[in-house]
């Protein structure tokens, strides 16, 4: 499909499934190596990470501990904003090495946030994995230390990511056509 059409809103192909499971496969070998003698703990963070969470546990293939959260951020104007902690993380992080593992960082506002909190609640490293990055909309201070494909100032969806809860399940990722 080279179009799909969400609500008001039509979606052109962007990023094939093949480049995504290859990015993904990257991101999940630099993890591997680096987690290496460690007993890391890792955050999948819903909803729109599930396929994310899901390919990097099937090529981590091993024995990882994985947990999930769920946030959902409301931001006003500028700096403004608040996270909501909609399923907080259950698990003990005192002294664990944690992996977050997220969809797409844009403004940088959710996971400032989040590895903060984890940071103060006493992990003893805090990594974040994303599948996507646009580095042009970030606005907080937030460096992910493993990054799929980094992509332009676009509406997104597929692949997990939702457009007012539809179009999680395409496994290409389209971007909005801008009428
Ligand atoms: P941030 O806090 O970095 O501004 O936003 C992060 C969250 O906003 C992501 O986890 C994702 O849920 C949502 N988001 C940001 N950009 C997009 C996008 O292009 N498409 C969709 N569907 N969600 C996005
Ligand atoms: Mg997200």
């Amino acid at each position: 499909m080279d179009r799909i059409r969400l609500k008001d809103k039509e979606f052109e192909l962007y990023i094939a499934e093949k480049e995504i499971k290859k990015a993904i496969e990257r991101v999940a070998r630099q993890i591997k190596k680096d987690i290496e003698g460690k007993n890391p703990l890792f955050i999948g963070v819903l909803n729109g990470a599930f396929m994310f969470i899901a390919d990097v546990m099937h090529y981590l293939n091993g024995p990882y501990e994985l947990t999930f959260a769920r946030y959902s951020s409301y931001q006003g104007t500028d700096t403004s904003g608040m996270v909501n902690e909609i399923m907080p993380v259950k698990s003990d992080i005192r002294g664990r090495c944690v992996i977050l593992l997220e969809d797409i960082i844009d403004t940088g506002f959710t996971m400032n946030y989040v590895m903060r909190k984890l940071r103060d609640g006493g992990a003893s490293e805090v990594r974040l994995a994303t599948m996507l990055y646009k580095p042009d909309a970030l606005r907080h201070n937030v460096t992910p230390d493993y990054v799929g494909l980094e992509i332009a100032n676009d509406f997104i969806v597929g692949y997990g990511l939702d457009y007012d809860e539809l179009g999680r399940a395409y496994k290409d990722i389209y971007k909005i056509v801008e009428s």
